[in-house]
């Protein structure tokens, strides 16, 4: 979800909880950041609509890349999917990282159950510098302890996944540019488009490897990225180890009554015979025959 509207749609549509609050969106479209008490209102809001004790994952800004801020200048970069993007904004602005932190933990008593997540996280050096900040905002505020986790959305991540899980509370997966950094092709070039498919086995390997390192230390894992309301996708996250599933609202009641049919063995195998194919298209038709 972007909004508050969003978050009363998906109420409305069966979801049991918001798997990912993009918050750039609370800073986009504006000529100056939102303070935090504009914040702090629109977090509060959005858990208060969510039934009391649902889960609200909120992602700290995810700017640079695709998304720039005209109030919030990066220097020109070659690269800038490579470059300054995501919590690395908030690492080199701390000012940015600090607010949002304090904003969010006073939305921890409205109703949803606070969790953070930080984006675009590549070392474990990123999430311990982020969680130190995170965490004495939260002992400055005196709030209680929230789950801390990451987007698993650079590769690194997913091939450690096991040193990143003895340190975060959750994961959750973001397809979209867990694929365009495993298959070098941006996600954003319609030359690429059909290409950029995150049905593929590398992909997959990868979604794998994550909810491996989650399950050992009894971690959830879940998938943020677009891949969540694929339902040629659906069973073979489910047989991957994929603990929990985050898509647009409109999506989750023909997502929910899929799951309803499946079962959790029968997803296993078609999640191992997933990660033996060649390309995405033989999982598509492999998944179509499932
Ligand atoms: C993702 O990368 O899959 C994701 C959920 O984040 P975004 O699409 O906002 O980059
Ligand atoms: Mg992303």
């Amino acid at each position: 979800i972007g909004n508050l509207e969003d978050a009363r749609a998906a109420m409305t549509k069966g979801a049991e909880g918001v798997g990912l609050l993009r918050s750039e969106f609370i800073f986009l479209g504006r000529t100056k950041a939102p303070t935090e008490d504009e914040q702090a209102q629109i977090y509060t809001d959005i858990a208060a609509s969510l039934h009391p004790g649902q889960p609200l994952v909120i992602r700290t800004l995810d700017v640079g890349g695709d998304k720039p801020l005209p109030y919030l200048p990066i220097a020109p970069e070659e690269n800038p999917f490579l470059g300054e993007r995501g919590i690395r904004v908030g690492l080199d602005r701390p000012e940015i990282l600090r607010t949002q932190s304090r904003a969010i933990l006073r939305a921890a008593d409205a109703g949803a159950r606070i969790n953070v997540m930080f984006p675009m996280i590549a070392t474990l050096e990123d999430f311990r510098r982020a969680k130190a900040i995170f965490e004495e905002e939260r002992e400055a505020l005196g709030v209680a302890p929230v789950p801390v986790g990451i987007m698993v959305e650079v590769p690194s991540v997913a091939v450690m996944a096991p040193q990143f899980a003895a340190e975060v509370d959750f994961f959750s997966v973001g397809t979209n540019d867990l694929t365009q950094y495993t298959l070098a092709m941006d996600r954003g070039n319609p030359e690429l488009a059909a290409e950029v498919d995150a049905l593929h086995p590398a992909v997959l390997r990868l979604i794998a490897a994550a909810a491996e390192g989650g399950r050992k230390h009894a971690l959830w894992t879940g998938v943020c990225g677009g891949l969540a309301g694929d339902l040629a996708a659906v069973p073979i996250l489910v047989g991957l180890g994929v603990t929990e599933l985050s898509m647009p609202g409109a999506t989750v009641a023909e997502v929910k009554a899929m799951l309803r049919t499946l079962s959790p063995e029968a997803c296993r195998r078609l999640a191992a015979q997933a990660l033996l194919q060649d390309s995405p298209a033989a999982v598509r038709t492999l998944s179509n025959s499932f």
